[in-house]
């Protein structure tokens, strides 16, 4: 099977990419629910959710899109008419290329083929293209990130094997001195 969302040559603008990057890798934006009567009412709990899980110091670039509904400044000309419907277009566009990244590599590995460009940073989760087929991590700063991680992960196992085996010889003695006894 061969399906690569690169060899495909998607129409797909950096714009998109940059939409699916407003906030960070390691995160899942809820879906907004409300049972507000009126539009007003809808729109001030929705104020009052952004500012709760998104506050704007911790998610500028995010907030400048989502505020701005018709006149989005940098990346798009997004015509959503409400912060509500232009929350819903970012994350759907989020969620869509993110799952392209997953679905796209899930195949890859289970038909052993070439893994697709579009990836998912292996360090801080961020959607990236890659530059390189070796390429898994979206800049060279999570790259050595990712590393460290590793190395980390590989001395904390070889020590926690270590105090295993330390633990092992001495109950081994400890039932030996038992056997002496009797
Ligand atoms: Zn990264």
């Amino acid at each position: 099977m061969h399906l690569q969302v690169d060899d495909v040559d998607l129409p797909m603008a950096p714009y998109q990419l940059a939409i699916a990057n407003l906030l960070p890798g390691d995160m899942e934006p809820p879906n907004f629910r409300t049972d507000a009567y009126t539009v007003a009412a809808e729109a001030a709990e929705f104020e009052q959710f952004l500012d709760d899980r998104f506050p704007r110091e911790k998610f500028p670039e995010f907030r400048r899109e989502v505020d701005n509904p018709g006149r989005s400044p940098v990346l798009w000309g997004c015509t959503a008419p409400s912060k509500i419907a232009c929350y819903q277009v970012i994350v759907e566009i989020r969620r869509m290329w993110r799952a392209a990244a997953s679905v796209g590599r899930l195949i890859a590995v289970m038909s052993n083929d070439r893994l697709p460009l579009l990836r998912i940073c292996g360090f801080c989760q961020k959607l990236f293209i890659a530059g390189r087929n070796n390429q898994m991590t979206c800049d060279k700063k999570c790259g050595s990130a990712l590393r460290w991680r590793r190395k980390r992960a590989k001395a904390k196992e070889y020590e926690l094997n270590r105090e295993l085996n330390i633990s092992r010889k001495d109950r081994q003695q400890k039932l030996k001195k038992k056997g002496a006894v009797k």
